[in-house]
């Protein structure tokens, strides 16, 4: 579910309700971050390393943001996500603050704090689903995936990868899992990420790894155009597409 499906509390709500109906034994959903706030922590974090006071007014509204979703999704249940929330918040407050004594921003700190998004929305969406009495786990991927950075994007280590996961099942066991898009760890166990928008990336990954029969990749339009509609108004929505067809579109940079 990319970051417009889960922008806010009703969001979520629906995206539970889609998930609720269908019939699977097991099922994995990967979230993205809540619309816009990968951006907001981008934004946070230089504005932090150039000493900008401001950092702590953005914070605010960040934090905020998340409690408003997190109330309005638990209601009178929502104590416990809060305090979680606020644990997260406050580590990151302490991360902005020692980027304004480094004034710097070094990529591996830049890679911690633009993943905290889809911490964030994996929590919210889980607290959502065992607060309406459907057991679900949260998996944070930084947990068990392993990516390499390399000239042809990131790939996943694979067999480590597998390993990890089947430790954390081993302890998770719940049918229904819901994991952080996004996030990952690289060889060093370095926190990283699978690069912008990349939490479809995440899905497919996870697909693979939960061994799962379907992927659906879930986001807020009708479906693939004939065209680019910013560039082709008349554009039309395509009833089927091959799979070949489809990797030439992305090797051409569709998105
Ligand atoms: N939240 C991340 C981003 O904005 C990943 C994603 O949305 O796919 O890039
Ligand atoms: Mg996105």
């Amino acid at each position: 579910f990319g970051g417009t499906s889960v922008a806010s509390a009703e969001r979520y709500r629906h995206v539970a309700a889609l998930l609720l109906q269908r019939g699977e034994a097991t099922q994995v959903a990967v979230v993205s971050a809540m619309k816009g706030v990968t951006d907001a922590l981008i934004a946070l974090a230089n504005l932090a390393a150039r000493g900008d006071v401001q950092w702590r007014q953005a914070w605010q509204v960040l934090r905020e943001r998340h409690h408003l979703a997190a109330t309005e999704l638990l209601g009178a249940q929502a104590a416990g996500l809060l305090a979680w929330l606020d644990g997260r918040f406050d580590q990151l407050a302490g991360l902005l603050e020692a980027l304004a004594v480094i004034g710097g921003l070094p990529e591996e700190v830049l890679e911690r704090v633009q993943g905290l998004g889809e911490v964030f929305s994996a929590q919210l969406l889980g607290g959502y689903f065992n607060q309406l009495g459907h057991a679900c786990a949260v998996l944070d991927a930084r947990e068990v995936l392993v990516v390499a950075h390399g000239e042809l994007g990131v790939s996943v280590d694979w067999a480590r990868s597998a390993a990890n996961l089947a430790s954390w099942r081993a302890d998770n066991p719940q049918a229904r899992v819901v994991v952080t898009g996004f996030v990952a760890r690289d060889g060093q166990g370095r926190i990283t990420t699978l690069g912008r928008n990349g939490s479809d990336y995440s899905g497919a990954i996870f697909a693979a790894l939960f061994q799962a029969a379907e992927l659906h990749i879930w986001t807020d339009v009708d479906g693939v155009l004939s065209a680019d509609p910013r560039v082709v108004p008349e554009a039309v929505t395509l009833d089927t597409l091959s799979y070949d067809e489809a990797c030439e579109l992305a090797y051409f940079g569709a998105k």
